[in-house]
C-alpha cells in the first residue's frame, strides 16, 4: 500500500505520520490491500460527525456498522465508563463476578421480558462479539439435545440472504453468496441455507426439508423482520410465525439473531417484539454499549438453561472467553440502556423513519433503482447493479458523508440522535449522487 499512503495526502493535505507510518502494516477488513482505497485517517468523532486528521468532518449515515446509536463520545456513557475504568477496567468472569455484568444482566431479562412479563428469555451469556455470540447460540443449540441424550442434532436451518458473522460456525449459517462459502470448502460444517418462508412455495420447500431431516437439526436461526449486512432485506412478522409453528412442529429450537434489529433499530426495542414471536436463543451485540465498546450476549429461555441444569459437569456449557462480561463495556452498556430509559428513542426513530420514507421516495424514479425500502432507522436504496462501488463511495465522501454502500445496495443507519439538518444532508447527497447516474 505504500503507493496509496502517499496517494491521500492529495486528497485532503497533511497526512499525520502515524498514517504512513502504520498502513503497510494493518491487514483491513474485507479488502484486497493491493487495490483498496486508502481508507481515511480519523482523529476524532461526535454526534454524528467523524473528524478528520486533515480537518474536514462528515456527518455519519451509518453510525459505525449501526453501533453509536446515541451518537458518537455520549457524555452519559462517557462518565459511566471513566468511572469503571478507575475502579476496575477487567476483571475474569471465571470464579469472580461484578456488579456491572449482573446488573446488565438483569437488565436485559427485564427488558425481554417485556411489560406483561410475557418471555422467560432471562438467561444471559456474555461475550465479546457478534459473531462469538451466535457461536455460542449454535453450541447452546447442540448442546441442549445433546444433555437431553437426544444424538445427531448437530445441523442447522439457516436463510439465503442472512448474515450471522465471519467466524466459521456463522459464517456456515450465512448466506453462501455474500460469505464467500466457496474460499471456505472444506473448512466450513455443512448446513441447510434455504429461501425464508415468504410465500407458499418457500413455506413447502422449508417444510419438505424440515419433514426429511428434522432429527439432524438442531434449530432454525435468523435475523427476524431484518436480513442486514445481506442486503437489507425486509420480511413480515408472518414469517417468523410460520418459522416458529414449523419450530413447534418439528421440535427444534428457533434461534434470532437481533445483532442488528435490536435495541431500536427497526422501530421497536427488539423485533422479536414487534413480530410477537418469541425465540428459544437471542443474539444481541452492536448498539449493546451504544457503540463504545465490543460486548454481545447470547440469551437463553429457561427451558433452553433447564437443559444443562444438573449434577453431571459435563452437561455445563462449554465455553468462556477471556473477556468475557468485561466490566468496561457492561458498564458502557448499562449506560446506554439508561439513556434508552430516559431519552426517547423509539419516537426519534419513528422520526427518523418518516424522514427516511420522504427523503429517498424521490430516487424510486431514479434509472437504475430497483427498490426503495425503509424500516424504522433503516432506509435502502437497491439499485440494479453497482459497477464500481469504490467509485461510489468515494462520491459521497467527496460530498461530505460517510456512506457505504455494499453489494447492490445504498443505505443509510444513523444514530438516532441524528440532527435533521444532518439527515437531510445525508439525504439530499443520496438523491444528488444517485440522481447524477453515479450508481451505473
Ligand atoms: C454484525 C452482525 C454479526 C456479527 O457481529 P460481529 O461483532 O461483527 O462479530 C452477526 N449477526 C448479525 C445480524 C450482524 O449484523
Amino acid at each position: 500500500m505504500a503507493g496509496n499512503a502517499s496517494e491521500i495526502k492529495g486528497i485532503g493535505g497533511a497526512t499525520p505520520g502515524w498514517y504512513a507510518a502504520g498502513l503497510d502494516h494493518v491487514w483491513l477488513p474485507y479488502a484486497q490491500m493491493k487495490t483498496v482505497t486508502p481508507p481515511l485517517a480519523v482523529t476524532a468523532t461526535h454526534g454524528s460527525r467523524i473528524v478528520l486528521a486533515d480537518g474536514r468532518e462528515f456527518v455519519d449515515g451509518i453510525a459505525s456498522w449501526w453501533t453509536a446509536c446515541h451518537g458518537y463520545n455520549h457524555p452519559h456513557i462517557q462518565a459511566a465508563v471513566e468511572r469503571q475504568l478507575a475502579a476496575m477496567p477487567h476483571v475474569m468472569f471465571g470464579g469472580l463476578v461484578h456488579e456491572p455484568a449482573l446488573t446488565l444482566a438483569r437488565r436485559l431479562a427485564a427488558m425481554l421480558a417485556g411489560d406483561n412479563c410475557s418471555t422467560d428469555l432471562d438467561r444471559v451469556f456474555f461475550s465479546d462479539s457478534g459473531s462469538v455470540a451466535v457461536e455460542v447460540a449454535l453450541k447452546m443449540a447442540v448442546q441442549y439435545w445433546g444433555n437431553q441424550g437426544i444424538r445427531g442434532r448437530t445441523r442447522f436451518v439457516a436463510f439465503n440472504g442472512g448474515y450471522h458473522g465471519d467466524t466459521t460456525g456463522a459464517m456456515a449459517v450465512s448466506d453462501p453468496q455474500g460469505s464467500f462459502h466457496t474460499a471456505f470448502r472444506g473448512l466450513l460444517p455443512e448446513q441447510i441455507v434455504v429461501d425464508l418462508p415468504v410465500d407458499a412455495a418457500s413455506t413447502s420447500a422449508l417444510e419438505a426439508v424440515l419433514a426429511d431431516r428434522a432429527e439432524q437439526i438442531a434449530a432454525i436461526i435468523v435475523e427476524p423482520l431484518v436480513q442486514g449486512a445481506g442486503g437489507m432485506h425486509f420480511h413480515d412478522a408472518h414469517v417468523l410465525k410460520t418459522l416458529r409453528a414449523l419450530a413447534e412442529r418439528y421440535e427444534l429450537l428457533l434461534v434470532f439473531d437481533e445483532i442488528f434489529t435490536g435495541f431500536g433499530r427497526t422501530g421497536a426495542m427488539f423485533a422479536f417484539q414487534e413480530a410477537g414471536v418469541v425465540p428459544d436463543i437471542l443474539t444481541l451485540s452492536k448498539a449493546l454499549t451504544g457503540g463504545t465498546l465490543p460486548l454481545a450476549a447470547t440469551v437463553a429461555r429457561r427451558k433452553v438453561f433447564d437443559a444443562f441444569w444438573s449434577d453431571d459437569p459435563a452437561k455445563a456449557l462449554m465455553h468462556g472467553p477471556t473477556f468475557m462480561a468485561n466490566p468496561l463495556a457492561c458498564a458502557a452498556a448499562n449506560a446506554s440502556l439508561d439513556l434508552f430509559e430516559g431519552e426517547p428513542r423509539l419516537v426519534q426513530v419513528a422520526k427518523i423513519a418518516d424522514a427516511l420514507r420522504q427523503g429517498l421516495e424521490p430516487c424510486r424514479t431514479l434509472p437504475g433503482v430497483k427498490d426503495v425500502r425503509v424500516k424504522g432507522a433503516i432506509g435502502v436504496v437497491e439499485l440494479e447493479r453497482i459497477e464500481n462501488i469504490n467509485a461510489l463511495r468515494q462520491r459521497f465522501i467527496a460530498e461530505g458523508v460517510f456512506i457505504r454502500p455494499f453489494g447492490s445496495i445504498v443505505y443509510l443507519a444513523p444514530a438516532f440522535t441524528i440532527a435533521e439538518d444532518e439527515l437531510a444532508k445525508l439525504l439530499a447527497v443520496v438523491r444528488t449522487v444517485l440522481g447524477n447516474g453515479a450508481a451505473q
